[in-house]
């Protein structure tokens, strides 16, 4: 274990020496940027995100999605997801290129926006895969942005409570009938996650479409007494 974290703390510093060096280029564009800013974007195509504000909107198309439960308090979507525009630019990188440093960079462009309406909030709960998507990916890319958020809200991230239990098949091509059947019973508890009883807790996940995934993921967590539920999503897609 100590050999480990000698092992990891010098990797990390090798990680350093090798951005100093090295350009960091901007995920979106290329542009150099400077490493010390912790971003993979630069501050143009920062500017440049399509946000779509619902955080300001308490009966936003996200909300709408779920205010059927009663316990669902609030939900946004940060940007709008377009076909070839830069959010699918930037998920494609964080899902199938292996970029968990934009992923968790956008975690915490999202807890800027989003902090002053999550003080309220216990825990923050990424929307788990299957635990053998998982290992085929490497990382959840929900639990990176995660702890992008927490990096800012202070609040523990916990990813062991909510479990998915199905292999389900993408759900991109599907209508929005077939994804909810595909997601139904996907998830269940653990056996220690009493430990949510009562706590306001912080759904995440990359992209929302017809909401089928995080409403399977309610209605599991709401087996839990007096919970309370805020969901924030990186994207909205069209569905
Ligand atoms: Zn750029």
């Amino acid at each position: 274990m100590k050999f480990a974290s000698y092992f990891s703390s010098v990797f990390s510093i090798l990680e350093e020496i090798i951005h100093v060096l090295l350009p960091v280029r901007c995920a979106n564009c290329g542009r150099e940027i400077s490493y010390a800013l912790k971003q993979w974007l630069c501050y143009e195509c920062i500017s440049s995100l399509p946000a779509t504000d619902f955080h300001l909107v308490p009966l936003n198309p996200v909300f709408q999605l779920f205010m059927h439960h009663p316990e669902v308090k609030f939900a946004t979507a940060c940007y709008f997801f377009h076909h070839d525009g830069i959010l699918q630019r930037i998920i494609h990188q964080i899902k199938y290129q292996h970029h968990q440093q934009l992923a968790r960079s956008m975690g915490r462009l999202m807890a800027q926006m989003l902090k002053p309406g999550l003080a309220s909030i216990d825990y923050i709960i990424p929307v788990p895969l299957h635990p053998r998507k998982e290992r085929q990916r490497g990382y959840n890319q929900a639990a990176i942005l995660a702890y992008g958020l927490a990096d800012d809200l202070q609040k523990p991230v916990i990813h062991h409570l909510l479990r998915r239990k199905k292999f389900t098949e993408s759900q991109t091509r599907k209508g929005r009938q077939a994804r909810q059947q595909n997601v139904q019973h996907a998830f269940q508890l653990a056996a220690h996650a009493n430990v949510l009883t009562g706590k306001h807790l912080l759904l995440i996940d990359d992209v929302v479409t017809t909401g089928a995934t995080l409403n399977a993921c309610i209605d599991t967590l709401i087996q839990l007494p007096g919970v309370q539920i805020s969901i924030a999503t990186l994207a909205i897609a069209e569905s």
